[in-house]
C-alpha cells in the first residue's frame, strides 16, 4: 500500500529503529514509546486491522504471535513479564490503520486498559 506509513516502514522509506524482521514480520521501537519497552510488531504484508485478518492468513498470525514471545524474551521481559495489545478500530484506539501489536514491557501495567 503506497500510502500506508507501516508498509513505508517495511519498506525502509521511512527509517525506524527496527528490533527484528524476518520475511513475513518487521518488528521495531514505537516512536512514542508508553513503557520502558514499546515496540510494534507488523506483518509486511498490508493488513488494514485485527478484524481484516483472513483465514488464509493464519499462519501469519500465529507467527506474529511467537515473534512477539521470541522478542519479549530477547529484550528480558519474560520473567517479569509484559504486555501484547493490539488496537482494532475507532473504539479500540488504532491509529495506524495496518495491523500492528504493541509489546510493552519494563513497568507495571494498569487494568482495566484506558
Ligand atoms: P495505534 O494507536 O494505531 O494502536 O498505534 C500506533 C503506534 O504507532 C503509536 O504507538 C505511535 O506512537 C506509533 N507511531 C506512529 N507513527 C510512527 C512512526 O513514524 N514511527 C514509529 N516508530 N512509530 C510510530
Ligand atoms: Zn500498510
Amino acid at each position: 500500500m503506497d500510502n500506508c506509513l507501516f508498509c513505508k516502514i517495511v519498506n525502509g522509506i521511512i527509517p525506524s529503529d527496527k528490533v527484528y524482521e524476518d520475511e513475513l514480520v518487521y518488528a521495531f521501537n514505537d516512536i512514542n514509546p508508553s513503557a520502558p519497552t514499546h515496540i510494534l510488531i507488523i506483518p509486511k504484508k498490508h493488513i488494514l486491522s485485527l478484524e481484516d485478518l483472513q483465514l488464509e492468513d493464519q499462519d501469519l498470525g500465529g507467527h506474529m504471535l511467537l515473534v512477539a514471545k521470541q522478542i519479549a524474551r530477547e529484550q528480558g521481559l519474560a520473567k517479569a513479564g509484559y504486555r501484547l495489545v493490539s488496537n482494532c478500530g475507532e473504539l479500540g484506539g488504532q491509529e495506524v490503520p495496518h495491523l500492528h501489536f504493541h509489546l510493552l514491557g519494563g513497568r507495571k501495567m494498569n487494568w482495566p486498559a484506558g
